[in-house]
């Protein structure tokens, strides 16, 4: 490629600059029982790709901050950003991000952040490769970004989704993803429940196991690139069982969110 190509082609894959932004709640609603999607408008944003994060800076009337990092599952050049936060009962952060948020609302963002774990259109001169996404509960949220802004571009590469979840009313962004799987081409969506299944499921509740993910997820001799995004224990488990299964240690990019 030319100099002049690299540059034309630079401004659609460049890493954007992180910086801080004040962001106004524009809508917070449920995304599952105990889930909520929030809707941020950030006038300074700069856009992001597929799969980057974000820190949210919380600070108390006495100074006190405390700092945790979401996933968006927004992409491209807008200043719409959305994130969606699952509570952890005993934790600092989400209880307030989940019960205490309300439209109108400020909070101080860092971001975007994160040029390894995101998924960009393939360039003109590279070959398309299928892409596996591997998502364990809350880590469905870049895995989704990467999925609709792949539908959004028009690209014709594979694109296969592994979403392990409790039940079926833990699934985030279920229409979204249902409707994905129904575009052409589809997203090949297959679930794993693990503590309850939809009526008539094939399988019991159960977790992923190594014969499920060879089952389900496409083969290392396919050369996809696969993101692995979930609580720590699921994606060190997963990523150990794709390396056993063949795949390249620099085709499988992982995200972790925290927990053991
Ligand atoms: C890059 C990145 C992206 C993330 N994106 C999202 C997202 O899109 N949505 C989302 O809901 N969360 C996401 N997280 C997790 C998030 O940053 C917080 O860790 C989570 O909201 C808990 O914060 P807290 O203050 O409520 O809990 P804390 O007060 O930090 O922790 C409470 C307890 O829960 C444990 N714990 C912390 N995090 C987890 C976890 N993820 N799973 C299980 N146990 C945990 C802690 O060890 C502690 O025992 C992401 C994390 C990272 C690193």
């Amino acid at each position: 490629m030319s100099e002049a190509g690299t540059l034309a082609a630079a401004p659609a894959r460049q890493h954007r600059a992180a910086a801080w932004h004040i962001a106004k709640v524009a809508d917070s609603r449920p995304e599952t029982t105990t889930a909520r999607r929030i809707e941020l408008e950030v006038p300074t944003w700069p856009g992001n790709d597929a799969g980057s994060h974000l820190d949210v800076r919380l600070t108390a009337p006495d100074g006190y901050q405390a700092t945790r990092s979401y996933s968006i599952a927004s992409a491209g050049p807008g200043t719409r950003v959305v994130l969606a936060v699952d509570e952890l009962p005993d934790g600092e952060v989400s209880p307030f991000l989940v019960h205490d948020l309300r439209a109108g609302d400020q909070l101080e963002l860092h971001g975007p952040l994160g040029a390894f774990f995101v998924w960009t259109p393939p360039a003109d001169d590279e070959t398309p490769r299928p892409v596996q996404l591997i998502a364990g509960g809350s880590g469905v949220v870049p895995l989704y970004a990467m999925a609709s802004a792949h539908a959004a571009a028009g690209d014709a590469t594979e694109f296969r989704m592994l979403y392990s979840v409790r039940t079926p009313d833990d699934v985030f962004f279920s229409d979204e993803l249902a409707a994905l799987a129904a575009a052409d081409p589809p997203l090949q969506l297959d679930f794993i429940y693990t503590r309850s299944v939809p009526e008539g499921w094939p399988r019991s509740a159960g977790r992923l196991t190594r014969d499920l993910l060879d089952a389900a997820a496409v083969p290392a001799a396919s050369r996809p690139r696969v993101y692995v995004c979930g609580p720590t224990p699921f994606v060190e488990a997963v990523a150990g069982w794709l390396i056993d299964a063949g795949h390249r240690p620099g085709d499988v990019r992982t995200e972790r969110f925290g927990g053991s």
